[in-house]
C-alpha cells in the first residue's frame, strides 16, 4: 500500500482509492473529510492522472495552499504545483483573464470588492433621484448579489416575488432598475463584482460550447470541499463542467451549513444524487479531533435540528475534560477571564500561543478580548475586521495600479483623479462623469476629451498631466513586471514622499503600510518567476504571446488575488500567536483549546436570526462548529452585562446554554463582585485574581517569569507580505512561553 493511504480507516479508505465516477462523502465534522479529499487527489495522480487534469475547489486560499502542500509531500517532487486548486473565486478569475473578451469584458479586467460595488450603487441611487436612506447601498447590493448567486438577472428580478423582500417589496421596480444600471455600470468600467466571477463563469460555459468543451476536457477531475456552503450558480457551474466525464467528488456536512444568507443551500447536497445516477456514497463516521467529551456535547446540540441528514459520529479519542461554561459579569470580565485562563494554560501545561483560538458571533466582540490580551502581554492576531488591503493609503495606491491595468475602471480612477491633490476639483469631475454616462463612453474617455466638454486653462492642464503620467506607467509595462511599475507610480505620483512627510504617528504607520504593499508585489513578483503560475499546458495563454501583454496580465493578476483574500487566508501560519476570528472564518479549521465568547441571547444566536426556524437552525449549526473546532479543551463564555453600539445592555444566557448535556459541563462564575463561595472547582482562587492586572496576578500566584523573551519587529520594513486580515499586529509586549518556563 501506498505510504499516504497507511492510517486511513476502511471508509476513508474507500473513498480515497475511488477513481472514476461521482463521489459524494457527507459526514460529521472532524470525520477526515478534508483529509480523504487531499489523499484522493495524491491517490488520482499517483495513478496516472495528469495534475493540470485535475480541479480542486476549496473555501478559503489558505485551505488551498494546505492541501496543494499535503499532496507534495504525500508524492514528493513538485507535480503538485500543476494542480488547480483554489477558491471558486480565484479559480474562475483566473479562467476569465483569459475567457472575458468574448463576453465583451477586457481580460484586464477590474474586480470590484464590496467597498467598490456599494460606491457605484451610491451613485446610481443620486442619479435616480431616490431616498439614499432607504435605499442604502448595502442593502441593495445583497439583494443584488443574492439575484445573482441565484441566477436571477435584472429582468427576472422584477418577477421574482421570493426576492422580493418585505421592506423593499414596494419599491420592487426602483431595485430592478438599480440592479440594470449597476450591471451595465460595471460593464462600462470593464468589472466585474464577487458574484460576477461566478456568474460571468456560468454564462461563458453555458454560451460557449466550444469553451465548456475545453474546460471539461481540462478538468477531467473536480473536486469540492466543503460542499454543504456552495450556491446554485456553483452548483450549476461544476455541473456543466462535470457533464462529460462525471468525474466529481463532492464532501461535505450538512450539520455545518452556515453560508445560506448568502445563498447557500444544501439542496446541492440532495440534488447531487439525483444528477448522478450511480453516484457513490461514502458516510464517515469515526471522528479524529475531539475529545469525547467535545464530540459529545456537540452531538446533543445539533440534535435539536429538525433539518438534518441523521448521522453517527464517534470517536476513540481520550474522554478529555469536561467543558468549561463560565459566566463573567460584563464582557471585560469575560476577555479578562479568557486571558487569565490562556495564561495558566500555557504555564501548567505547556501549550503555546498558536494552540489557542478564541472564536465569537461578530467582529465586534473582538475588543474585549484584544484588550486583555494586550495587557497580559498575550501575542494575538485577529482575522478578519479591517484588512490591509482595506486601508485608505493602500487602496489609494492600489487604484493607480488598478487604472494602470485598465483604464475602465471609473471606481478607481474617481479615488485618484485628484489624489494627491493635483487641482482637479468636484465640479470638474462631476461634469466629466456625466458627460461620460450621458454619452455612453468611459470616464476615462471623458478625460480625454476633457476639452470638448469646456474645460481650459489650468484644469484643463493639469488634466493633461494627468493623462500623460498614466500612459507614460502603462508604457512602462512594456519591458518592466509590475514591482517596478508600482515602485515608478511611488516615485512620480509624490504619494510615498507626501505620507513621509507626515511624521505624525499614523503618518509614519501609513507609510509604512505602503512599503508592506511594495515587499508584497515585489514578493509575488519573485514567486510568479519562480512558480508556473500562469499555465504551462498553455490554455490560458492564448492572448498572452507578447511581454506586454503577459506584464499586464500579471498586474492584473497581482490586482486580482489581492482582492480575492478571504478573511481566513494568513501567510503567518507558524506565527506563535492566539487567533481571535469569527465563527464563520474558523470553518474547516482545528485548535487544541477553543474559547468561544458571547454564549447570550441575540448575540449567539444573533437577535437577527430567531425569527423562523430556518434562521435558528443555521444559528445553532453555527454553535456546532465553533464546539467541532476543539481538540482537546472548550470554554464556552458568556456576560452578564456588556456594551453593545455604546449602550449597556444585560443578555439572558443563549439558549443554546439549556442544550447541552449537563454531565458534560463543568459550571463556574468568574469576575469582580461575583461572590467566590458560589463557585466550586478552584474558581475561588481564580476570582481572586480578578480585578487586578492579569499579568500581575499571574505573577503573584507563579511567580516572576524566569525570563521574558521580547518579541519585537525588526526596525527595518519585515521581509514579510503584509498580513492580510489584521486590525492589530500585537508583539511589542513581553510574552510567557512555554519553554521560558524551564528555566
Ligand atoms: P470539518 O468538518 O471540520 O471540515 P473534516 O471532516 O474535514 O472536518 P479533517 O480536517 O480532514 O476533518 O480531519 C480532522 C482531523 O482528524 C485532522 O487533524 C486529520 O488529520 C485527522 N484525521 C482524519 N482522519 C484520520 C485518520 N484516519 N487517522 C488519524 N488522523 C486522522
Ligand atoms: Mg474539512
Amino acid at each position: 500500500m501506498q505510504d499516504y493511504l497507511i492510517g486511513l480507516n476502511e471508509k476513508q479508505y474507500i473513498a480515497a482509492t475511488h477513481i472514476n465516477g461521482p463521489l459524494m462523502i457527507v459526514a460529521g465534522a472532524g470525520s477526515g473529510k478534508t483529509k480523504v479529499l487531499t489523499t484522493r487527489i495524491a491517490h488520482l495522480m499517483a495513478n496516472g492522472v495528469d495534475a493540470f487534469n485535475i480541479l480542486a475547489l476549496t473555501f478559503t486560499n489558505k485551505a488551498a495552499a494546505e492541501m496543494r502542500e499535503r499532496i507534495e509531500k504525500m508524492l514528493g517532487g513538485n507535480e503538485a504545483r500543476n494542480l488547480y486548486i483554489g477558491t471558486f473565486h480565484s479559480v474562475f478569475a483566473r479562467i476569465l483573464r483569459a475567457e472575458a473578451p468574448r463576453l465583451g469584458y477586457p481580460s484586464n479586467f477590474s474586480i470590484y470588492d464590496s467597498d467598490d460595488s456599494k460606491s457605484v450603487i451610491k451613485t446610481i441611487v443620486k442619479e435616480m433621484d431616490l431616498d439614499e436612506k432607504h435605499y442604502k447601498p448595502n442593502v441593495v447590493l445583497s439583494r443584488i448579489s443574492q439575484a445573482k448567486n441565484a441566477l436571477i438577472g435584472p429582468l427576472e428580478y422584477a418577477e421574482d416575488y421570493y426576492l422580493q423582500q418585505e421592506d423593499i417589496r414596494a419599491n420592487r421596480t426602483a431595485i430592478t432598475n438599480i440592479y440594470k444600471a449597476y450591471t451595465a455600470r460595471c460593464f462600462k468600467n470593464g468589472a466585474m463584482d464577487f458574484d460576477d466571477l461566478l456568474l460571468k463563469m456560468y454564462e461563458l460555459l453555458h454560451t460557449f460550447p466550444e469553451v465548456l468543451l475545453k474546460f471539461q476536457h481540462k478538468f477531467r477531475y473536480v473536486l469540492i470541499d466543503e460542499y454543504q456552503d456552495t450556491n446554485p450558480v456553483q452548483y450549476q457551474i461544476t455541473k456543466l463542467l462535470a457533464a462529460a466525464h462525471e468525474n466529481i467528488c463532492v464532501v461535505g456536512d450538512d450539520a455545518q451549513s452556515i453560508y445560506s444568507f448568502r445563498g447557500a443551500t444544501i439542496e446541492n447536497i440532495l440534488l447531487f444524487k439525483k444528477d448522478y445516477d450511480d453516484v457513490k456514497i461514502v458516510k464517515l463516521e469515526q471522528n479524529y479531533r475531539s475529545t469525547k467529551s467535545i464530540l459529545n456535547v456537540a452531538n446533543t446540540i445539533i440534535q435539536n435540528n429538525k433539518n438534518q441528514i441523521p448521522k453517527d459520529l464517534w470517536t476513540d479519542n481520550a474522554d478529555g475534560e469536561k467543558i468549561n461554561l463560565v459566566r463573567t459579569l460584563t464582557d471585560n470580565d469575560e476577555g479578562k477571564y479568557v486571558a487569565t485562563t490562556i495564561q495558566e494554560q500555557k504555564l501548567r501545561n505547556h501549550f503555546y500561543n498558536k494552540d489557542f483560538a478564541i472564536l465569537y458571533r461578530t467582529n465586534a466582540q473582538s475588543r474585549a478580548f484584544e484588550e486583555n490580551l494586550r495587557r497580559a502581554g498575550i501575542a494575538y492576531k485577529i482575522y478578519g475586521g479591517l484588512s490591509f488591503y482595506q486601508r485608505k493609503e493602500i487602496k489609494d495606491f492600489v487604484a493607480y495600479l488598478r487604472v494602470i491595468s485598465n483604464t475602465r475602471d471609473e471606481e478607481a480612477l474617481k479615488r485618484i483623479i485628484n489624489y494627491p491633490i493635483r487641482g482637479i476639483g468636484k465640479t470638474t469631475t462631476e461634469k466629466l462623469l456625466t458627460a461620460s454616462n450621458e454619452g455612453g463612453f468611459t470616464f476615462w474617455e471623458s478625460l480625454t476629451r476633457a476639452q470638448e466638454f469646456g474645460l481650459k486653462g489650468h484644469t484643463l492642464e493639469v488634466i493633461q498631466n494627468f493623462i500623460t503620467m498614466m500612459r507614460y506607467f502603462q508604457s512602462l509595462l512594456k519591458e518592466n513586471n509590475a514591482y517596478e511599475v508600482a515602485m515608478q507610480v511611488g516615485k512620480h505620483t509624490n504619494l510615498v514622499k507626501e505620507l513621509f512627510s507626515d511624521k505624525s504617528t499614523e503618518g509614519l504607520a501609513r507609510y509604512e503600510n505602503i512599503q508592506e504593499l511594495l515587499n508584497s508585489i515585489k514578493e509575488w513578483v519573485d514567486q510568479q518567476e519562480n512558480l508556473a503560475q500562469i499555465d504551462e499546458d498553455g490554455t490560458l495563454l492564448e492572448n498572452t504571446d507578447t511581454e506586454t501583454a503577459k506584464n499586464a496580465m500579471s498586474l492584473g493578476t497581482y490586482l486580482q488575488q489581492i482582492t480575492l483574500l478571504t478573511d481566513a487566508d494568513k501567510n503567518e501560519e507558524d506565527s506563535d500567536v492566539v487567533k481571535l476570528m469569527t465563527i464563520h472564518a474558523a470553518k474547516g479549521l482545528e485548535f487544541p483549546i477553543i474559547f468561544v465568547g458571547g454564549l447570550e441571547e441575540s448575540i449567539f444566536p444573533s437577535g437577527m436570526s430567531i425569527n423562523t426556524r430556518e434562521e435558528l437552525e443555521e444559528e445553532r449549526r453555527l454553535f456546532y462548529v465553533a464546539i467541532t473546532r476543539a481538540k482537546q479543551k472548550l470554554w464556552l463564555t458568556y456576560a452578564n452585562t456588556r456594551y453593545r453600539f455604546g449602550n449597556l445592555v444585560q443578555n439572558d444566557p443563549s439558549r443554546f446554554i439549556e442544550e447541552m448535556p449537563e454531565s458534560f459541563i463543568n459550571r463556574s462564575s468568574a469576575g469582580n463582585s461575583f461572590n467566590a463561595n458560589n463557585y466550586s472547582n478552584g474558581f475561588q482562587q481564580r476570582n481572586s485574581n480578578f480585578g487586578n492586572n492579569t499579568s500581575e496576578a499571574i505573577e503573584r500566584k507563579y511567580g516572576p517569569p524566569p525570563t521574558k523573551k521580547v518579541n519585537t519587529r525588526p526596525s527595518a520594513l519585515p521581509s514579510q507580505p503584509p498580513s492580510i486580515a489584521k486590525v492589530i499586529e500585537h508583539t511589542p509586549q513581553p510574552d510567557f512561553t512555554p519553554s521560558d518556563t524551564s528555566n
